[in-house]
């Protein structure tokens, strides 16, 4: 008897393009999303986009509310759900980079009401995930959320967002390629669950950005479209997959002993870019592909050594013999690496 059962939750309105801000009303309302939106933004996002989306709002007479985070905490998350119950919300609104979107995501899941994503910068993939990560005390955690209804991402916004955020979207869609071999890894020896489309997406996403390397650049509207929509993909992959396994793996667990280790000191995206690159040694050994992951990323100006991330030799070797303990991921890590090993694989790659 056939018993396998999928739920593929995705995004329903996906804008992308020059002055989609202006169609968020019309997204939302295409939804048939009603009654009171409580936009959640910071301060920089709110001059950048916050203040249009509001007024937009305000015309179409549905009396927005609006509060603001400034770190991403399991604390600012209830501060969202507070805010939200006290304006008698009816959905959720987060505009800004990775914080506000990640923690309005959570609010919504938690409270049980729709979210619409619309971010600032291409920073991470979360804009468009059904993933979310918050830092708690010394480690991250990442949770499992539905994705955004609608995902309003203007071009002309993102493409005059600092640019090293664009880069480290672009490295963390590049970093599919060892997520997806770490996942096709687990299948083999641990029977995980793998989905062919999922995995043949997230790939791809990740080989037309690195065939793109080249032309992605600073200032250059183009260059934001790109990444979004690869960020999209990667995004939708995931949701096929109904878990991040297309797009992390161990390049992932490396970055989160980072985060715990140096918190904050570099991007989410560059971290993983980084890892990736000797994650890749890894999987295919000294003449292996890695060679191309870190040229891709320098074409792009994403940093290629522990040196252009801000961190030293010794945390670097730290995080990648401790990377393995970090969850119940199976990776191409196994039960971890020892610091010879680990030394090795930074040395031959050029990251220290
Ligand atoms: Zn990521």
């Amino acid at each position: 008897m056939f018993e396998k059962s999928t739920w593929i939750r995705l995004p329903r309105n996906v804008l992308v393009g020059h002055n989609v801000l202006d169609e968020t009303v019309a997204a939302v309302e295409e939804l048939h999303l009603t009654g009171r939106p409580l936009i959640v933004t910071g301060e920089i996002p709110r001059e950048v986009a916050g203040n249009a989306v509001r007024e937009q709002f305000e015309n179409w007479g549905h009396d927005p509310a609006e509060t603001l985070v400034d770190e991403a905490s399991f604390e600012a998350v209830q501060r969202v759900i507070d805010a939200a119950e006290d304006a008698d919300a009816d959905y959720l609104i987060g505009v800004g980079g990775g914080k506000p979107i990640d923690i309005t995501k959570m609010a919504a899941d938690e409270l049980g009401v729709g979210f619409v994503s619309v971010p600032t910068a291409a920073s991470h993939d979360g804009i468009v995930s059904g993933r979310a990560s918050v830092p708690e005390e010394d480690t991250r955690h990442s949770v499992a959320a539905n994705p955004p209804v609608a995902v309003v991402a203007d071009t002309g916004i993102i493409a005059d967002a600092p640019w090293r955020l664009t880069t480290a979207g672009c490295a963390d869609i590049i970093s599919n390629y060892t997520a997806v071999k770490d996942w096709e890894l687990a299948r083999r020896l641990q029977d995980v669950t793998y989905s062919e489309y999922g995995g043949a997406l997230s790939r791809m996403t990740a080989e037309l950005l690195v065939e793109h390397a080249s032309s992605i650049k600073q200032g250059l509207e183009e260059s934001a479209w790109m990444v979004v929509k690869a960020l999209v993909s990667s995004g939708v992959a995931m949701s096929i997959a109904g878990s991040s396994r297309p797009a992390s793996g161990a390049e992932h667990l490396f970055s989160h002993q980072l985060d715990r280790l140096v918190p904050g000191q570099a991007l989410h995206g560059h971290q993983v870019g980084v890892g990736a690159i000797m994650v890749e040694y890894l999987h295919s050994g000294e003449n292996g592909e890695w060679r191309d992951i870190r040229d891709a990323l320098g074409a792009i100006g994403a940093p290629t050594t522990a040196a252009e991330l801000g961190i030293d030799e010794t945390t670097v070797i730290e995080a990648l013999t401790t990377a393995h303990e970090i969850r119940d991921r199976y990776t191409i890590l196994g039960n971890g690496m020892n610091e010879p090993a680990a030394r090795e694989a930074a040395a031959v790659t050029g990251v220290i």
